[in-house]
């Protein structure tokens, strides 16, 4: 057998060919959604601090008291004594901010769907994923045993024949409720409408619409005017806390027997470290900035504007979106590195996103916007787009 460097190699070289070799970069957030990158300042729209609260004063101060009176590790799983009352607290506070029985708190949220989707269901049972769905929500179906039945992305139609077609005992639904690539939301009343009228559970996956959508930025559920705890029997619903939260980890609400059987089975929950509970702490301080800094939300909403503006004239689609996610299409991976390198050479810092994390064909700049931003830096972001499609 040919030893690990004779494998790996000629494998990175390939990607290299191929254009889709990753780099990262050391970068250090400042004010205004700007980036220190590799010692160079940028003007970012690649985070996912949609509410510019990754370095807010108040989150700081909770997680630095909290360091002081607990430390910095949490010893141990949460279901040893990796569980403080600070923890404890942020789940009591979380099932109540987005309206659920319970709520579970996971130190990642690729953990999370990873875990849960897994403990939801098994060997001989039916999920039915969007073909868009992240990563994790996939990976999660995969480990669970299940018959996994991709429908096409957000086609309702095609849903509906799979689940009445399907004779499975368990049936779960998964989706993105904001996909992560398009900003585009799924349809919460026609999939709770299938779900029921089928028989089947439902997992939305909230990670890029909690804090951004809903009133007081309690998410997708509450953007779609659904009162959570009236379908909690049927709905699990998953939110992240490292994107608009400003922090880390993520978790799931719904009923309490349902939350009480993930917390029991979910391995990923049973099985890791807990998060440090200056994490619990910060997060805690999260929620109450989300609910009592609407004006981040109105701002966002203000800066989409601008930009969806701004982007009209050039020679790429900008697919409509929802949220603070703007996908600029380019097609082949050449262009959308090109055309991230000429932003970059202007000092903006837009990624170019590739297959596998995208469609073969559709290598795309994702947009991201923050409440960080000023007007004028999305007018220079524009007006380099402009300059570089004319040259
Ligand atoms: C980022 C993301 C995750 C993973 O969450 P982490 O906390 O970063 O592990 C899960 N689902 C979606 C849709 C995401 O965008």
């Amino acid at each position: 057998m040919p030893d690990l460097n004779d494998v790996f190699t000629p494998a990175l070289a390939e990607l290299q060919a191929r254009q889709l070799l990753r780099h990262r970069r050391q970068a250090t957030l400042g004010d205004h959604g700007q980036f220190t990158v590799d010692g160079a300042p940028r003007l970012a729209f690649c985070s996912n601090d949609y509410l510019g609260l990754a370095q807010h004063p108040a989150l700081v101060a909770a997680a630095r008291e909290a360091a002081e009176r607990y430390g910095v590790g949490s010893t141990a799983s949460p279901l040893v004594s990796g569980h403080s009352p600070a923890h404890e607290l942020l789940e009591r506070e979380l099932a109540e901010f987005v309206g659920m029985p319970r709520a579970l708190y996971f130190h990642s949220g690729f953990a999370t769907n990873v875990g849960c989707v897994a403990a939801l269901v098994g060997r001989g049972d039916a999920v039915f994923s969007d073909a868009l769905n992240h990563a994790c929500l996939i990976d999660g179906a995969r480990l669970s045993r299940a018959d996994i039945h991709v429908y096409p992305h957000n086609d309702m139609a095609a849903l509906e024949r799979e689940l009445r077609a399907c004779t499975a005992p368990r049936k779960l639904v998964i989706s993105d409720a904001v996909f992560s690539m398009d900003g585009d939301l799924a349809p919460l009343p026609e999939l709770l409408a299938l779900c029921e009228r089928h028989d089947a559970w439902l997992m939305v996956d909230d990670a890029h619409g909690f804090g951004v959508l809903g009133e007081g930025g309690r998410g997708y559920l509450s953007h779609w005017g659904v009162k959570p705890s009236t379908i909690a029997s049927r709905v699990i619903y998953m939110a992240t806390l490292g994107k608009a939260a400003g922090v880390s980890g993520a978790f799931v609400a719904g009923s309490v027997p349902a939350i009480e059987w993930l917390m029991q089975r979910a391995r990923s929950y049973m099985f890791a470290t807990g998060a440090p509970a200056l994490i619990a702490e910060a997060l805690r301080a999260s929620l109450r900035v989300i609910e009592a800094e609407g004006w981040r939300r109105e701002h966002l909403k203000v800066l989409h504007a601008r930009l969806r503006e701004g982007l009209q004239g050039l020679p790429w689609e900008a697919p409509a979106s929802d949220t603070a996610i703007q996908p600029l299409i380019l097609g082949d991976n050449a262009t959308a590195l090109k055309v991230m390198a000429d932003l970059e050479a202007r000092g903006i810092w837009v990624p170019a996103i590739r297959p596998p994390t995208v469609p073969v064909g559709t290598s795309r700049l994702r947009i991201c916007l923050s409440a960080d931003h000023r007007l004028e830096d999305v007018d220079r972001l524009c007006g380099a787009l402009r300059e570089i499609a004319q040259s």
